[in-house]
């Protein structure tokens, strides 16, 4: 094992999530530049309680988003501001970055590992991606990302819990009523034969909700009776 992953390292060696280049050895940290790691901004307390978003200046327990909407899921976890990490976003969903997991699950794992395991999480359980287009893309960044946190954690990552059935249009183009439109019947679930409590759904990125509270209303209504999710960044997405 440890032969292939220096093979490997030698034909696509590692790069920083941040600036892109191929890391060195020296450089003290293993997944990212010592430099780079400045950069990326984590989202801070005060927090929203329900959400996980960083509170405005005028904003109290809850962020104003999710005082006008009641979400489905228990409570959220973001690890970063999305503006910090705008192209680190764009490369690990558009360009095959997939490297950048292994950095972006250990960080999660440090930063919410400690609460995750005092909630009793069962499983983790990413995103789905439609078929075809996870075809196309050959990954879904969601799963790659929930893949790393579960193996940084010992949680088992159910893949096929959740399907998504429908061709949803990029959220980032519609409106709030919209994005609800798009998604409904979206989602279904999958065979699962095991006892499910609590649920760690598994994102890149978290907007308004609007995927969030789908995956848990599907996921509620097979039966889970809490259901988290855990996004990588916050803020305004693709
Ligand atoms: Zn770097
Ligand atoms: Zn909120």
């Amino acid at each position: 094992m440890r032969i292939i992953n220096l093979i490997s390292d030698l034909i696509f060696p590692r790069r920083c999530p941040v600036c892109d280049e191929v890391l060195s050895k020296k450089d003290g940290k293993d997944l990212i530049c010592a430099a780079c790691f400045p950069k990326i901004r984590y989202i801070k307390s005060p927090k929203c309680y329900k959400c996980g978003k960083q509170l405005g200046d005028d904003e109290t327990e809850y962020c104003e988003d999710c005082r006008r909407k009641k979400h489905l899921f228990e409570r959220g976890f973001a690890l970063y501001d999305y503006h910090s990490v705008r192209l680190s976003m764009y490369r690990f969903k558009y360009s095959g970055r997939t490297e950048y997991a292994q950095f972006f699950g250990r960080d999660m794992a440090e930063h919410f590992g400690d609460e995750f395991k005092k909630l009793g999480i069962d499983a983790i359980v990413p995103v789905p991606m439609y078929a075809a287009k996870q075809r196309s893309r050959g990954f879904n960044q969601a799963e790659v990302l929930a893949k790393a946190l579960g193996e940084e954690l010992g949680l088992p990552v159910m893949n096929s819990l959740v399907k998504r059935v429908k061709k949803t249009l990029p959220m980032k183009m519609l409106s709030p009523a919209e994005r609800s439109a798009n998604l409904k019947n979206a989602f279904i679930i999958g065979h699962f034969d095991v006892k499910l409590r609590k649920i760690l759904v598994v994102d890149d990125i978290y907007t308004t909700g609007c995927t969030s509270d789908a995956v848990a209303e599907v996921l509620k209504a097979a039966g889970i009776s809490e259901v988290y999710f855990a996004a990588l960044s916050i803020g305004e997405g693709f």
